[in-house]
C-alpha cells in the first residue's frame, strides 16, 4: 500500500463538512504582543470548549490556531457522540481510588449533556440525530454486551434479526440501540462553538501558529508576528502540535483515519443498508464507523493507520471496506474522501495535566474517541483555571506514558501492537 502525507494545506480538508459548513470562518492573524488571562492553544473541539467555559465564567480568553478553526481531527472526524471515554476507568482505579473511578465514570456522561445543552442554549445549526448502534461480528463481542447491559438500562439489546430493523447487514451477529448517544456535523458544531466563544469575549486568531512556549509565572506564547502573555497557556493542539513541546510529543502518536462520503441514497438504497438514522461502530479495535449526512448520504470511516500517513489509495480502500458492510453500494458513487489525525495515548485514556509545576496545561489523547470528551476538558480546564482543580487533578494523576521506543521506534511498535489487534479482531 503507497502512502502520502497529508495536511500539507491550511484550508480544510476536501471533506463533506468543509462543503457544508455554515460559513467559512475568517478570523485574523494574531499581529501584536497582547495579553490575556488564558491563552489557549490550537481551535479544534478542546481549545474551543475550554473558550465557551472560560468566557463564560468571565475570564478573557485567546484563542491561537495555525489554519482554521476546526481544521484539525474536530472537523474532520466521524462525527459521532459516544459517551465515556476510550478506555473502562475501573483500570485506574489503584491511582485514582474508587472516589476517582466514580467520577470518571459521571464524566462519561456529563460530556454528552455538555453537547446537547449547548447546542440547545446557543441554537447552534449543526444537524444533531439521536441514536447509536454497536455492533458485533464475534460472539464475544455479544458477550461483552450482555455484561454491560445488565449495568446500563440506557443499553437496549438486539439480536440478529432485531439490528437489521437499524443497520441492515447480513455481518453482523447483533448489537445494542441507545438513544442517548448520537451524531452531529462536527466542523458547524466546532465553529458555532466558537462564535459563541467570541459573542462571551474571546478573541480568536486563525493562521496563528504558535512556534514558542515561555514557561514561568506568566507564561507566553509566540507567534510568527505576535505574542500572548497570559496567566495560563492550554495546550489543545492534540495530534497536529509536532514537536512544539516536547513532553507531549513523546506521549501523543500521531494515527491516521479515513472517511468516505457517497452521493445521497435513494429510500430503496437507505431500506437496504441504514434504516433508521443511527450512528453505528462496530466493536473491533481497528473498526469501520459510519452514519447519514443530514442529505442522506454515508458516511463511512475506519482505516486507521499508525504510521501518520494516508493510504495513497484510501478511497477505494474505504469503497471495499464498505462494501464488505453494505454489498448494494458497491459501485455507488464517493463524491467525498478524506482523513484526520487523532491523538492516541499509551493507555488509551485522554491526557489532560499540567506542563511540570507550571501554568502550562495540556489536554490531548483522545485515541479516536473525542467529540463528547473533548467536551468534558473544556469544562475541566476552566475549572482549574478557576481554582476548582477537583476533577482535573484526577485526570492529571493517571500517568500520561511516554510511548516506548521513542521518536524512531514508537510507530513501528504501534504498528505491531495493532497488527496483534487486526489478527484478534479476525479471529
Ligand atoms: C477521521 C477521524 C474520525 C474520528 N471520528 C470520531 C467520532 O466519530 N467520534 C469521536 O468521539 N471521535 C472521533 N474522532 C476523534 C476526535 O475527532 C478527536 O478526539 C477530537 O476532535 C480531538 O479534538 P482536539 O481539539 O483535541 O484536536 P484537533 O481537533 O486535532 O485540534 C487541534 C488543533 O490545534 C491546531 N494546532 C496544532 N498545533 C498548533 C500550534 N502550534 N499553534 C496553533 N494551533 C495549533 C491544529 O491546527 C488543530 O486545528 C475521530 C478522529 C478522526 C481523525
Amino acid at each position: 500500500m503507497f502512502l502520502k502525507f497529508s495536511d500539507d494545506t491550511k484550508q480544510h480538508a476536501p471533506s463533506y463538512y468543509a462543503a457544508t459548513a455554515n460559513w467559512q470562518t475568517d478570523y485574523p492573524e494574531l499581529e501584536e504582543a497582547i495579553e490575556a488571562d488564558v491563552a489557549i492553544v490550537g481551535g479544534g473541539f478542546s481549545g474551543v470548549a475550554t473558550a465557551v467555559e472560560l468566557s463564560e465564567r468571565g475570564y478573557k480568553v485567546v484563542l491561537l490556531e495555525s489554519n482554521r478553526i476546526g481544521w484539525g481531527a474536530s472537523g474532520r472526524n466521524g462525527g459521532q457522540i459516544i459517551g465515556g471515554y476510550g478506555q473502562n476507568p475501573g483500570a485506574f482505579r489503584s491511582t485514582i481510588g474508587s472516589e476517582g473511578v466514580d467520577i470518571v465514570e459521571g464524566m462519561g456522561v456529563e460530556c454528552v449533556d455538555i453537547i446537547r445543552q449547548r447546542i440547545e442554549k446557543y441554537n447552534i445549526n449543526c444537524d444533531l440525530k439521536w441514536g447509536y448502534c454497536e455492533v458485533g461480528l464475534k460472539k464475544r463481542h455479544l458477550k461483552a454486551y450482555q455484561q454491560w447491559a445488565e449495568a446500563d438500562p440506557a443499553m437496549h439489546l438486539l439480536d440478529r434479526d432485531k439490528i437489521k430493523e437499524y443497520v441492515n447487514s447480513e455481518l453482523y451477529l447483533g448489537g445494542y440501540y441507545r438513544e442517548d448517544w448520537g451524531h452531529i456535523q462536527p466542523l458547524n458544531l466546532c465553529i458555532g462553538e466558537a462564535k459563541v466563544a467570541q459573542s462571551l469575549g474571546a478573541k480568536i486568531f486563525e493562521n496563528s501558529k504558535v512556534t514558542n512556549v515561555t514557561y514561568g509565572e506568566s507564561p507566553v506564547v509566540t507567534t510568527e508576528k505576535g505574542s500572548v502573555k497570559a496567566g495560563h497557556v492550554i495546550l489543545c493542539g492534540n495530534a497536529y502540535m509536532d514537536k512544539l513541546v516536547p513532553y507531549l510529543d513523546a506521549r501523543v502518536l500521531p494515527a491516521t483515519s479515513c472517511i468516505i462520503g457517497t452521493e445521497p441514497l435513494s429510500n430503496e438504497q437507505l431500506q437496504q443498508t441504514m434504516a433508521r438514522d443511527v450512528a453505528v461502530c462496530d466493536s473491533r479495535t481497528a473498526l469501520d464507523y459510519y452514519r447519514l449526512s443530514a442529505d442522506k448520504r454515508l458516511l463511512f470511516g475506519g482505516l486507521s493507520n499508525y504510521s501518520g500517513l494516508e493510504p495513497a489509495n484510501a478511497k477505494a480502500v474505504m469503497r471495499a471496506k464498505m462494501a464488505k458492510v453494505f454489498p448494494s453500494l458497491k459501485n455507488i458513487k464517493i463524491d467525498y474522501s478524506w482523513s484526520g489525525r487523532m491523538g492516541i495515548s499509551v493507555r488509551r485514556m485522554p491526557q489532560i495535566g499540567r506542563i511540570k509545576n507550571s501554568n502550562v496545561l495540556y489536554a490531548s489523547g483522545y485515541s479516536g474517541h473525542g467529540v463528547a470528551p473533548t467536551h468534558m476538558t473544556g469544562r475541566l480546564l476552566a475549572e482549574a483555571v478557576d481554582g476548582d482543580t477537583h476533577r482535573f487533578d484526577i485526570m492529571n494523576k493517571m500517568f500520561h506514558l511516554p510511548w516506548p521506543g521513542g521518536k524512531l521506534l514508537r510507530r513501528p511498535a504501534m504498528a505491531a501492537g495493532m497488527m496483534f489487534y487486526k489478527i484478534r479482531d479476525a479471529l
